[in-house]
């Protein structure tokens, strides 16, 4: 089936986000296929690891919402959208099968070769809307499509350095997150914590930031520079 809800893109991707569907498959398809829900993706990845095209690449899907990245807002236009069939946090986050994520590497890294998108640009609905966004969740193992060269990731910094709200805005600037206004808006903290911890630190969701969160960033945006320059 493929889906209505499209528009041009003004540019080719150049990110690929990640989401879970938070319902099953069919109520998935139905969703992002019906002109009334005004949502799509490009790709719906099902949990035994197949996947399916809703919108072609080269069209814009509108995945993304109200978004920001690296100071640029509407990452519809830039980016890929994969939505992986995951029940979400119901009430805690559901654990995602292998042979899915092994399908996620697999189409992250296809996606990536044929559009030449960095690793770096690999990132989950929660990282690019903080505060209105938690997908794809805690559960989601960044680790693993890391070790698979397909996304970045940090292990947890460990510092009993304490919360400097300056220098925890500054190092998440500098991973990319979304911290000065687009448009007139901008996450409140609080959601740039949420989005940050849920990432990078999930252990840690809902508790008081520490220091380590921003050395955890640091190294993340160290890493993500790195992984910039290299040639694709
Ligand atoms: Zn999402």
């Amino acid at each position: 089936m493929i889906s209505p809800n499209f528009d041009e893109r003004p540019a080719p991707p150049d990110m690929i986000v990640l989401h879970y569907t938070e319902i099953d498959e069919a109520a998935s398809r139905s969703w992002l296929c019906n002109p009334a829900s005004r949502v799509s993706c490009h790709y719906l990845l099902r949990e035994d690891g197949g996947w399916e095209v809703l919108v072609p690449e080269d069209k814009r899907a509108w995945h993304a919402g109200v978004s920001g990245w690296e100071g640029v807002g509407q990452i519809n236009s830039r980016s890929i959208g994969i939505e992986i069939v995951n029940a979400g946090h119901r009430p805690a986050p559901t654990p995602f099968p292998r042979v899915q994520i092994d399908s996620v590497i697999a189409l992250v890294a296809d996606i990536r070769s044929r559009w030449r998108i960095h690793r770096a640009q690999v990132v989950g609905h929660s990282d690019i809307a903080p505060g209105r966004k938690i997908d794809p969740g805690e559960a989601f193992p960044w680790d693993a499509l890391a070790a698979a060269g397909e996304a970045i990731h940090v292990p947890p910094a460990t510092t009993d350095a304490p919360f400097n709200e300056a220098d925890f805005r500054d190092a998440a600037r500098t991973a990319g997150y979304w911290t000065d206004p687009i448009d007139g808006k901008q996450p409140e903290l609080s959601a740039l914590i949420d989005a940050t911890q849920r990432r990078h630190t999930p252990a840690q969701v809902g508790s008081a930031p520490t220091g380590a969160l921003t050395e955890t960033l640091k190294l993340f945006a160290h890493a993500r520079a790195a992984a910039l320059l290299e040639p694709l």
